[in-house]
């Protein structure tokens, strides 16, 4: 079910987008320092009055946005350095020599196709004449569900979204999932929004749709009227959908239905049809995550004519193929999506694009020779005892929380027992298995819809089958790490446990602040708004009192308003209640890992660093982590869109909680940095 995953950072993944790049790629992988030093630091800024500018106004001046990208923060220079080495790990297996193993022909040659700009010109809009034509053969809306079948296993997202999740209830059975989708732009307020901005983003998107089509052979006078029947069927359909603060609600988007209540929500899509064609085993129930949205599908699937439903049809094929199309189509979806929408100025050079693809259409296959590479069982091992350190220190924190009672106590306490670690990547026999994915070398279109087949068919296959923990939801990679509701537990991919968030030769204060904070932040997402509605078991059960449950929430909501008045860019703030679960997080989990280094400081003092004391470097930690840089444009977007705070609210308004930081700095009691109003959850 989506919505489950409480990530420590987003991954701008909104669209990635592709282009000519002619000139050869020589560069290295960058070597800038990514250790914390203390010429990192503002010293004519005084840490209690914004502790994040003194921290990373330096490292911002210096780190300006880079062309290509919409941000630029720490996260992604670890990103673009692990992008170095999956290049290398692509190009060896893509030399067509004898002996490659499966695996190794399939990434070798995925990447190589991706590469060969000259086929993909040389096929121009070949590629797209099957699904054209199939669906220009519809002969009534009848037969919407079979066009619909053939084009979401291809990968596109058209009309709604299906796959499997935990049933929230029963969270140890994997259940068939109904969700709201098939809109161009990224999220269902785009479609509504007043504000000047958004208006002039919709009449800039209906621009970009007539292009697309333009580009594809229309006229322009028909690509106009086209790209205005794109804008209303979306429109339409987004008017049934939730935004992303109700998302979050897992009460708002689990309604378990029978197939038949589900078939009475929309009579005009034959959903028999549907589930016979698109490849799931038998169910009789499922989750309709948005049963409101269904029922809007009903009313747009009436009101628009089969040539206009064709016409959305035939967007979508154009715009959800467009990265891997000749470079007209990817520089105009790169100047709607990425130039527009997210403030970016130029184009990534293509083998990060295709590196970026190749990850997410088989990064498994990738992650299990990068784990070879880069991480060694120390890491691990390493990795877990710091787990188990923090486990610890929130254990000690929920038995003597003064606002819980011991009833709710013991509750949390057998939660907090029974999240489960990984670490690094996943186990033996639980990598993914490719061998049905056929990858053919100069195919990039054919080899991208393959693999968007291959994926959803192993989401498929898991319906009526119990829950699998040994699987992963992203490769070893990732610079990210998460805590899932449903299966309470947390993972830490190979790809983060390095510098700045780890690193064997900094002392513990630094891997608190960094690690730490970051594994306290998933250990806590398990007990925020969200988060503390499942149980040990990952089920959408109520173990709190009724009383302690008010206490709670009056400790979030202090939360809510505390960030809810932080300013984002211009006259937006934050969205105190869509960013609740993730503020909450960095606060418990910040709190708690300082807790867990003074128990391995065990009363010591040692010796100060570069003249800062171990406090003073935990949080030092801490906030170089977060450094980064963001375009207006992008931080409108993620108004919206992010669960998480920007960089600077996710150091300050944390740290001015905390009385630690204001005794390591010496701050004064009514300095900028000490918050009034202290807010303490976890
Ligand atoms: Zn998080």
């Amino acid at each position: 079910m989506r919505s489950a995953w409480a990530v420590l950072v987003i991954a701008v993944v909104l669209t990635t987008v592709l282009s000519a790049q002619t000139k050869p790629e020589t560069a290295k992988a960058p070597t800038s320092e990514v250790r914390f030093t203390p010429g990192m630091l503002d010293q004519s800024i005084d840490p209690c009055t914004d502790f994040y500018a003194y921290a990373c106004s330096k490292w911002q001046a210096q780190n300006p946005i880079p062309p290509d990208r919409p941000s630029w923060g720490r996260f992604n220079e670890l990103q673009e350095r692990g992008e170095y080495i999956v290049r290398d790990v692509l190009e060896k297996a893509g030399e067509d020599r004898p002996g490659r193993t499966a695996n190794e022909q399939k990434i070798g040659d995925y990447y190589a196709s991706c590469m060969d700009e000259s086929a993909i010109e040389k096929a121009g809009t070949t590629p797209l004449a099957p699904d054209f034509d199939s669906i220009a053969e519809l002969k009534s809306k009848d037969q919407l569900p079979k066009e619909i079948i053939r084009l979401q296993r291809e990968g596109a997202d058209v009309m709604f979204g299906f796959s499997s999740g935990s049933d929230f209830k029963n969270a140890s059975q994997i259940i068939a999932d109904v969700d709201q989708g098939g809109f161009g732009l990224p999220d269902r307020d785009y479609y509504f929004k007043e504000d000047a901005k958004s208006v002039e983003l919709r009449q800039k998107y209906v621009e970009h749709v007539q292009k697309m089509f333009e580009l594809a052979g229309d006229a322009p006078e028909k690509a106009a009227a086209e790209a205005k029947t794109v804008m209303e069927i979306e429109t339409g359909l987004a008017k049934g959908a939730l935004d992303q603060t109700s998302r979050r609600d897992p009460q708002k988007i689990y309604h378990k239905l029978s197939n038949q209540e589900l078939a009475a929500l929309s009579p005009a899509f034959n959903w028999n049809l549907y589930f016979e064609g698109i490849g799931a085993p038998q169910f009789e129930s499922l989750n309709v995550s948005e049963p409101d949205f269904v029922k809007q599908m009903q009313n747009v699937i009436n009101d628009y004519s089969l040539d206009d439903w064709k016409t959305y049809l035939r967007w979508h094929v154009l715009t959800d193929n467009a990265n891997i199309l000749p470079a007209a189509f990817v520089n105009e979806h790169f100047n709607f999506f990425g130039k527009t929408l997210q403030g970016t100025k130029e184009l990534r050079p293509r083998w990060k694009r295709c590196v970026g693809f190749a990850t997410n259409d088989l990064g498994e296959a990738i992650g299990q020779i990068y784990v070879q590479q880069t991480f060694g069982a120390e890491g691990k091992a390493r990795t877990l005892a710091m787990v188990e350190k923090l486990e610890k220190a929130l254990g000690e924190d929920i038995k003597t929380l003064p606002w819980m009672g011991e009833e709710t106590k013991k509750e949390a306490l057998i939660k907090l027992a029974a999240i489960t670690n990984r670490i690094g990547y996943p186990d033996q026999g639980k990598w993914r298995d490719y061998s049905n994915l056929k990858i053919v070398r100069g195919d990039a279109f054919g080899n991208s819809q393959r693999a968007n087949q291959h994926d959803l068919q192993r989401q498929l296959n898991k319906i009526g089958k119990p829950l699998d923990k040994g699987l992963w939801p992203y490769p070893p990679m990732t610079i990210n790490a998460s805590y899932n509701p449903n299966q309470n537990n947390i993972t830490f991919p190979a790809g983060i446990l390095q510098p700045p968030f780890y690193d064997n030769h900094q002392d513990d204060a630094m891997n608190f602040g960094g690690i730490g904070a970051a594994i306290g932040h998933e250990l806590t997402h398990g007990f925020d708004d969200e988060g503390s509605q499942f149980d040990a078991d990952g089920n959408l059960r109520d173990w709190w009192t009724p009383t302690d449950k008010k206490e709670f929430q009056e400790r979030t909501s202090c939360i809510e308003k505390e960030y809810g008045n932080f300013v984002a860019v211009d006259d937006q703030k934050l969205n105190g209640k869509l960013t609740l679960g993730e503020n909450t997080a960095d606060n418990g989990g910040l709190r708690i890992s300082y807790m867990a280094l003074l128990t391995v400081l065990a009363g010591k003092e040692p010796a100060p660093v570069d003249g800062f004391t171990a406090q003073q470097r935990f949080f030092l930690g801490f906030a170089n982590v977060w450094c980064q840089n963001r375009s207006d444009a992008i931080a409108r977007m993620l108004v919206t869109l992010d669960p998480h705070s920007p960089g600077k609210y996710r150091v300050n308004g944390t740290v001015s909680n905390m009385p630690e930081f204001r005794e390591a700095f010496h701050c004064k009691a009514d300095a900028p940095m000490v918050n009034q109003n202290a807010c303490h959850v976890w």
